[in-house]
């Protein structure tokens, strides 16, 4: 991605100028000359020591600021923690302090402070020309290539508050010192967000999640929302990148006005990536047929669930574009997971904590297809809140024996039984009967759907699906982050276009 380190490259650049055009010695003599001159100093000294919550904070107060001026410091302070006293530096963007082993900061104008970042991870993290070829994005270097506790020549905050480090003798580009340069943006994020993951490696965009009943999802569709016409879909214009929003943020859009064309559905999912290929194939027929292999593949009808429970990886998207539904029947019905999930963890805890506790073994077992995985009907992430659901009754295995300790079984049962009334509450529920060119998309991991029986006697119904894996979804989601920044950074948009990117 061509924008994806637009800040990093930017700081990356600047660093790499002043390192090949000065070369080691001089750099380092410019690097110096950046420290801010005495009379600009500001006693920072004070906030890092009321910000941080290291022990080490009161030494920091009492430490003498001699290090001012010109020079690098050099003063031990009064305690000798792990690897060795620390050096200190003040600026009017913070306090930097390290020693042989690691870093801590202080950040002026309240943007807080993080101590015991290690100097193996901050030399790791260096994403310069050198460490990280600029066109390929791709290391040039191992981990293993360097010391256990790389050593600091010098560092500073400079005066645009990103961390520059000096590395003496450093393994890449010989033995020559090196500079690492971290811009302010980062520190900050570093200060406020907890363990960082330089180039928000895992880190997507963030949705601003609505937990839709019927009506607010019915409402949504009234105001215009989640639903995009399939010329504006193939586009990359602002629909587009709004429909991928409400997709995020609600787990189900509708594409409109698709092409009656089986290899249409293909061609939806590829504007957000490869499809998912399963022993169904790269996409698959909804309709009924004799002695079917899938329930699906009835005219029954078909409670409400989540797909393939039992594959590795679960998909993270579905797409169903229906060619044809004149029969009678055969509405398709869609519930929040996550909102049910919710609404029992409020109406009874305990039983939440079944479902997100107790496993529940899923199967498909059919000629040579042997498939068998577990899962927690609820989902939690690591803050405790509901993350996705995994739901599929018609293809529970057996459950082992002595689940969940005695009564385990009549437990959990009591407890999916109190998730399934509050998912297929009327109230909960959208029920959809998909024209002929329309195409529905959703999170397979927090929406559950299901079918309405249908008479197969009269008319046709015919839906093409396909799956995208979860990781190429967010990965699509990743430039909807950027997209959402660079938009916003560009307030002009032709006025004919409406648009509501939004955050
Ligand atoms: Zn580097």
């Amino acid at each position: 991605m061509a924008t994806s380190c637009t800040v990093l490259s930017t700081t990356a650049w600047c660093v790499d100028r002043r390192a090949k055009s000065l070369r080691v010695g001089q750099a380092i003599a410019v690097g110096f000359s950046v420290c801010s001159a005495p009379d600009q100093l500001r006693e920072s000294a004070q906030t890092w020591a009321g910000d941080s919550k290291d022990p080490r904070a009161a030494d920091a107060k009492s430490a003498t600021d001699t290090e001012n001026g010109a020079g690098p410091a050099t003063k031990p302070e009064h305690s000798s923690p792990r690897g060795g006293p620390f050096q200190r530096f003040k600026s009017d963007a913070g306090l930097v302090k390290w020693n042989n082993r690691q870093f801590t900061l202080s950040l002026s104008n309240k943007r807080g402070g993080v101590g015991g970042v290690p100097n193996l991870w901050l030399r790791d993290s260096c994403a310069c020309h050198l460490c990280v070829d600029p066109d390929s994005g791709q290391k040039n270097f191992s981990t293993t290539d360097l010391e256990d506790e790389p050593q600091v020549q010098h560092a500073e905050l400079t005066p645009d508050g990103s961390l520059k480090i000096i590395w003496a003798s450093d393994p890449v580009g010989g033995a020559d010192p090196h500079i690492t340069v971290f811009p302010a943006e980062e520190l900050a994020a570093w200060c406020s967000e907890g363990p960082w993951q330089r180039g928000r490696v895992a880190k997507h965009y963030n949705p601003r999640r609505i937990l839709w009943d019927r009506a607010k999802y019915e409402d949504l569709l009234a105001h215009d929302r989640c639903r995009v016409s399939y010329m504006d879909w193939m586009d990359s214009g602002d629909a587009f990148w709004n429909a991928m929003t409400d997709l995020r943020n609600t787990g189900m859009i509708f594409v409109t006005d698709v092409p009656q064309d089986e290899s249409e559905v293909q061609r939806i999912a590829s504007r957000i990536g490869p499809m998912q290929y399963t022993f169904y194939g790269w996409t698959w027929d909804v309709r009924s047929k004799p002695q079917a292999e899938n329930v699906a593949y009835t005219s029954q009808f078909l409670g409400l669930h989540q797909d393939l429970m039992y594959h590795d990886p679960i998909p993270g998207l579905q797409l169903l574009h229906c060619l044809s539904n004149t029969c009678e029947g055969g509405e398709s019905l869609f519930s929040h997971g996550i909102r049910a999930a919710d609404q029992l963890k409020a109406e009874s805890p305990e039983l939440y904590n079944d479902l997100a506790t107790d496993q529940v073994w899923f199967t498909y077992r059919k000629g040579e297809h042997h498939y068998y995985r577990a899962h927690t009907a609820i989902i939690r992430d690591r803050y405790g809140g509901s993350k996705e659901t995994r739901w599929a009754p018609m293809f529970q295995a057996t459950f082992p024996q002595g689940l969940g300790g005695p009564g385990g079984l009549r437990r959990w049962k009591r407890a999916a039984t109190a998730f399934q009334k509050i998912v297929e509450s009327e109230s909960n529920m959208v029920e959809v009967k998909l024209k002929e060119g329309e195409c529905v998309i959703f999170d397979n991991r927090q929406i559950l759907h299901g079918r309405r029986q249908f008479t197969a006697a009269q008319g046709s119904r015919w839906l093409k699906g396909t799956y995208i894996t979860q990781q190429t979804y967010l990965a699509k989601v990743t430039a909807l982050e950027k997209e959402i920044a660079s938009r916003k950074a560009q307030p002009e948009h032709p006025p004919h276009r409406h648009v509501r990117l939004e955050r």
